[in-house]
């Protein structure tokens, strides 16, 4: 079973590069760890994430707004929000291959769940107490150098032309909530919003990862899609659970199996949330984490308030009430998501004893709607009507127009990037101007009237 998965992620990885989906960075170079380009394919189909998210999280509601604050901000943020002290993770090296590893992912091998409440010490402690048990996941070694708090941050000089930047760095962002939560204020003063209201933001975010496996679920810079959401603190039971609801509905919604999702449950909680369950994805390497949907109390708020100087207070219109705003969260990254979308709808089967490979993705995610094609090449009169038809429909819809190889490669091509449909225009389509629209998953051929094609692909293509 494990092998299988691992296999599963394999054909995942070179089916990635292989389509154009995603590349290592710096490639040429040898690469550069944890880092990733989105390829043609690949950054069609992570707009076309971003844009179902922010559509049902902005667009069809009328109690968030957006937002798209810089990456950069001053570094005393970073510093209020505790993320310079305590943003870190416990790391190791391994003495044989020197390959650094963190701790607490070490000790989830022997069966021990570091939870979010465990201080890097007492990881540590249970790490030193079992190094016997534990090899490195690399080579196998047991000689590990002692463990220490590593800071997730990553630094940078923007601004700093003399001296030594690193006594006074600045901070590509580590998560893309802080900008939210700083411009909470002038979001409520320059817009029409009430409590309970959202901000929600997508942005990229930076961490110096330790471990950097698994292709893009964890990387160093990724892109998140967050949600905030200012509610009276008496009102975080039920906000919670509709949010808990609403993310979850929204993988459904993308065509993500129920059984390949399930919730997790914080079990000791940081001391200012309220609520922690984060939904998990079934990906080849096992159940982890994809969103997280949180309950933050009045911690980001109160921190940024005492530490500027700033009122936090809402004043209630209604009642009078001044409240610091509590806060429920909904954050994932592009990635992770892009990722768990991938596995969803990586299909193989077997036709004729030949393995035919596609992408069953739900037509609104795909990065190419529809392939265009004149049966032959070298047949002007075929060419011309499907670069017409070609060049009508994608006023509408992304297309991509194929006249290479025979029919059959082109077919497996656009399976492969999850083409939902192909369209040929052949000898007979001289005669009756009909076209064959051929479907993805199905493989059904059928044919339809070339005027009718633009309100064909309309009601199939929503
Ligand atoms: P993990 O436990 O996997 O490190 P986290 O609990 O630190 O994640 P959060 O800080 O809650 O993650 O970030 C919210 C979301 O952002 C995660 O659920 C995940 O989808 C995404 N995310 C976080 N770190 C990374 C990363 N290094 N690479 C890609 N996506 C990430």
């Amino acid at each position: 079973m494990k092998k299988e998965k691992n296999d599963l992620m394999e054909k995942i990885i070179s089916l990635a590069k292989r389509r154009g989906f995603v590349f290592s960075s710096s490639e040429i170079y040898g690469g550069f760890a944890a880092v990733y380009d989105f390829g043609p394919y690949g950054v069609e189909l992570a707009n076309n994430i971003k844009k179902e998210w922010w559509k049902s999280m902005t667009q069809l509601r009328d109690d968030v707004v957006g937002l798209d604050s810089a990456i950069f901000m001053s570094p005393k943020i970073w510093e209020a929000s505790g993320h310079v002290k305590g943003f870190s993770d416990p790391l190791t090296e391994c003495r044989k291959c020197h390959t650094r590893l963190r701790l607490d992912s070490l000790i989830e091998e022997i069966g021990v769940l570091a939870d979010e409440k465990m201080s890097d010490d007492e990881i540590n402690q249970i790490f030193d107490a079992n190094r016997d048990k534990i090899k490195c996941p690399n080579c196998g070694a047991q000689d590990f150098t002692s463990g220490k708090s590593f800071n997730l941050l990553v630094q940078s000089n923007l601004g700093s032309f003399t001296g030594d930047w690193t006594k006074d760095p600045v901070y590509l962002r580590g998560e893309t909530c802080q900008g939210i939560y700083v411009n909470y204020k002038n979001v409520l003063d320059s817009t029409r919003v009430k409590i309970p209201f959202g901000i929600a933001q997508i942005g990229k975010a930076f961490r110096n990862e330790i471990t950097a496996r698994q292709f893009i679920f964890r990387t160093r810079e990724f892109e998140q899609m967050e949600l905030q959401y200012f509610i009276h603190p008496s009102q975080t039971n039920e906000v919670y659970n509709y949010w808990r609801d609403v993310r979850w509905q929204f993988y459904l919604d993308l065509g993500f199996k129920s059984e390949n999702l399930k919730w997790h449950q914080h079990e000791n909680l940081v001391f200012y949330a309220k609520e922690a369950y984060d939904i998990e994805y079934n990906f080849p390497f096992g159940f982890k984490e994809l969103e997280g949907v949180h309950a933050r109390g009045d911690y980001d708020l109160s921190c940024h308030g005492k530490a500027s100087g700033q009122n936090f207070e809402y004043l209630d219109p209604k009642s009078g009430e001044k409240f610091i705003p509590n806060i429920v969260e909904t954050s994932v990254g592009v990635g992770r998501t892009f990722l768990a979308v991938l596995c969803e709808a990586y299909h193989e089967e077997n036709i004729n004893g030949e393995e035919r490979v596609f992408l069953s993705l739900p037509a609104r995610l795909a990065p190419i709607k529809i392939a265009i094609f004149p049966l032959l090449k070298n047949k002007p009169e075929l060419v011309s009507r499907a670069e017409e038809i070609y060049h009508h429909l994608r006023l509408k819809f992304r297309c991509e127009f194929d006249d290479n190889g025979n029919i059959g490669k082109r077919y497996r091509r656009q399976d492969e990037i999850g083409t939902p449909f192909c369209v040929t225009f052949d000898f007979d389509s001289l005669e009756d101007n009909m076209v064959t629209v051929r479907e993805r998953d199905s493989g059904e051929q059928c044919r339809v009237k070339i005027e009718d094609l633009e309100k064909y692909f309309e009601n199939k293509i929503i």
